[in-house]
């Protein structure tokens, strides 16, 4: 390595605070450039992105079509404000996120990170029942579930459940309504694959029952719970909870800064069970994982709530300096037209099955408690003992250990505690998927094996 690497390196470790990372021991991981699905660091070493950049990239990087659209609206503007003003590219995108999403929603609130999305939904929701023709102000609760990860701010770690993340900020978090993790896999003692579904929204409804006339809104990530270890929900359960919360009248809010984007075989995870929630987050990939954008989608009666004379102070008094930057809508329109161009979607199956046989033998994995995997999300669960469900020992970090063991055979994966994920941006080729799929199931034979 050069001086000038090693300089890097030094001033990584010194003044770079990575984040969710014990900088005491962080080595640094510097990525220089990137095409494609491929990485490369400073010594010109080459990585597969075997987790889309933390579940942001689409369409590969470094794209020609979304690089060009990013320097057309340079060459515009690369910033105007939302407040109280606006431009052609994200008057756009607007329009297109309208006629793309369920119907139903048609209005765009535009901030920079999913976490934001987060709280303009928990406001927006909140702040609708205060003001609606015919109020319910006691309405000012959440529910959420068990380990939900919605982001990193207050508003979104109140609602999130991961102990370990969230705990330490207790004392600064408002109190939720807290329904169990409707996990298809692990499930309470006597509940079946079959019954799984009606015992968790039996579990929701009952919730519901004591608190509705305190809820405000339900809040979700559709069919899979992300950073909980890539948890699957029972089919027909995200649809179940669009009824219950109809029924009880409380909102529905979908995160699917994760799920969205096509990262499930669909563009939006809610159209896999014909959902249309009262307000959609959409983060992550949205841009392309090119540029920070966030967005939350509203339906019209919530928005109609929020109308009147500017002395009603009936204003939704929230903003982000950078929301709806021209210049990540650029990138997020571009993203949206590749995905018709290079028929993305239509060509996901076809690698999701390919993805699949690949890690197939690892179903009979001595080690493997559990694969499972929608689109191009697999999750693959490590177990001391497959036959008593015993995890490992959660400090011996055996995720950590294949994904170290991948990183070295090229392969850039991120775990989920012992949970290996492998979530590829959907331009992911053939022969790449053949080769992370190697890489995992002989970092998993490596890292299992004492
Ligand atoms: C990543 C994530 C968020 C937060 O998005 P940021 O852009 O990191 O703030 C929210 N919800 C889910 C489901 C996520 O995976």
């Amino acid at each position: 390595m050069t001086t000038a690497q090693d300089q890097l390196h030094e001033w990584d470790r010194q003044h770079v605070w990575h984040a969710f990372t014990q900088m005491a021991e962080y080595t640094p991981f510097i990525i220089e450039r990137a095409n494609g699905c491929t990485l490369y660091d400073l010594d010109g070493r080459s990585y597969l992105d075997g987790v889309s950049s933390l579940w942001c990239n689409v369409h590969g990087h470094n794209h020609p079509r979304i690089n060009q659209a990013i320097r057309d609206q340079l060459d515009e503007v690369s910033h105007v404000t939302s407040l109280g003003a606006s431009n052609p590219t994200t008057i756009r995108l607007a329009r297109r996120l309208v006629e793309k999403s369920p119907a139903g929603l048609e209005h765009v609130f535009f901030a920079s990170d999913g976490a934001a999305a987060i709280e303009v939904a928990l406001k927006i929701a909140f702040q609708y029942w205060q003001q609606r023709t015919d109020p319910k102000p006691q309405k000012t609760r959440y529910l959420a579930f068990q380990q939900a990860y919605h982001g990193d701010t207050l508003g979104s770690v109140s609602v999130g459940g991961v102990d370990r993340f969230h705990n330490m900020f207790h004392p600064l978090l408002f109190d939720v309504v807290r329904a169990p993790i409707p996990d298809q896999f692990h499930r309470p003692q006597g509940i079946t694959p079959q019954g799984a579904c009606e015992y968790y929204l039996k579990e929701v409804e009952s919730l519901l029952k004591i608190h509705h006339q305190h809820l405000a809104a339900v809040i979700i990530e559709p069919l899979i719970q992300a950073a909980a270890g890539m948890v699957f929900h029972p089919e027909g359960f995200y649809r179940g909870l669009r009824g219950l919360t109809r029924r009880y009248d409380v909102l529905l809010i979908a995160d699917e800064v994760a799920v969205g984007w096509g990262k499930t075989g669909t563009l939006f995870a809610s159209e896999q069970e014909q959902v249309c929630p009262d307000l959609l987050c959409l983060g992550k990939g949205l841009a392309g994982g090119y540029l920070p954008l966030s967005a939350t989608l509203a339906t019209t009666p919530l928005w109609e709530a929020f109308l009147g004379s500017h002395t009603d102070s009936r204003t939704f008094f929230h903003g982000h300096t950078f929301s709806g930057n021209p210049l990540g809508a650029a990138a997020a329109l571009a993203t949206l037209e590749v995905f018709d161009e290079e028929n993305t979607l239509q060509n996901l199956p076809a690698k999701a099955q390919l993805l699949s046989k690949c890690l197939a033998p690892l179903a009979s994995h001595s080690h493997v408690g559990d694969i499972r995997q929608r689109g191009l999300i697999v999750a693959i669960e490590l177990v001391q003992d497959r036959e008593l469900g015993k995890p490992f020992v959660w400090s011996e970090r055996r995720g950590q250990r294949v994904c170290d063991f991948a990183l070295q055979r090229g392969i850039w994966l991120r775990p989920l505690g012992d949970v290996v994920v492998v979530m590829p941006p959907l331009a992911i080729q053939p022969d790449e998927l053949q080769q992370i799929a190697d890489a995992v199931r002989a970092g998993i034979d490596h890292a299992t094996r004492t």
